[in-house]
Formats: C-alpha cells, sequence, structure tokens
C-alpha cells in the first residue's frame, strides 16, 4: 500500500491567503511568497490549488548561481471591469505580478483578480 497524502486543508489555503496578502502588502518578497506557496502544494504532493477565486501551480524550480528559486503561478479566474475589484468593488488592490494584464490582491476582501494596466490611473 502506497503511502496516503492529505487532502488540501483550509490551513492549507490559509497559508497561501496570508502569504499573497503579505506580499500585496510588501512585507515578505516575491520570492518568499513563491517558496510558501511551492511548500504548500509540495506536502501535499499536488502541482495546483484552486484557493477560492484564484488558482495556484507549482511549475518547478530555476536553479541560479544565487539559489534555487522556486516558480509559482497565480492564476485569477474574475478580471475587472475597470481597476475596482469584480467581487467587491473596492479599488486600489495590491499589486502582485504582471505588466500589462496584472493580477492583484484586494484588501478588502481578499480575493485576486486581473487588471488591464490601462484600466488604472
Ligand atoms: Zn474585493
Amino acid at each position: 500500500m502506497g503511502k496516503v497524502y492529505a487532502f488540501p486543508s483550509p490551513e492549507d489555503r490559509a497559508q497561501i491567503k496570508d502569504a499573497i496578502a503579505a506580499c500585496a502588502n510588501w512585507k515578505i518578497s516575491q520570492n518568499t511568497m513563491n517558496c510558501i506557496i511551492a511548500n504548500v502544494l509540495q506536502e501535499r504532493r499536488i502541482k495546483k490549488l484552486v484557493v477560492e477565486n484564484f488558482i495556484v501551480r507549482y511549475i518547478g524550480n530555476i536553479i541560479t548561481l544565487a539559489g534555487v528559486f522556486p516558480v509559482v503561478t497565480i492564476k485569477a479566474t474574475q478580471k475587472a471591469a475597470g481597476d475596482a475589484c469584480p467581487a467587491c468593488g473596492h479599488r486600489g488592490g495590491g499589486y502582485l505580478r504582471g505588466d500589462e494584464v496584472m493580477t492583484v490582491f484586494c484588501n478588502r476582501c481578499g480575493g485576486v483578480y486581473e487588471v488591464e494596466a490601462e484600466a488604472i490611473g
């Protein structure tokens, strides 16, 4: 019989959300966020996880002279019509990543969504 791994728990999802919130508010680096997310997924032996309205995916590691860096993607499932959060209408979410299309964390409802760069300003 193979080893049985626990399914992702609400605590796993909370840990991922906390890491994303901290990164969006400049409390931890993007690499630290990626490490936290990668660790959660690796502990559960999964490659991706749906967390509320976004999906995190662990792609693998980049090995450089400066160290080993996990590559993690965060895919929002909702897109803002302008620059306001599509779930709660709050404006001015925390930047996570992206350029022309940015992935943003909402500090009011905790959702993750996409914003077109030209909708800001
Ligand atoms: Zn919101």
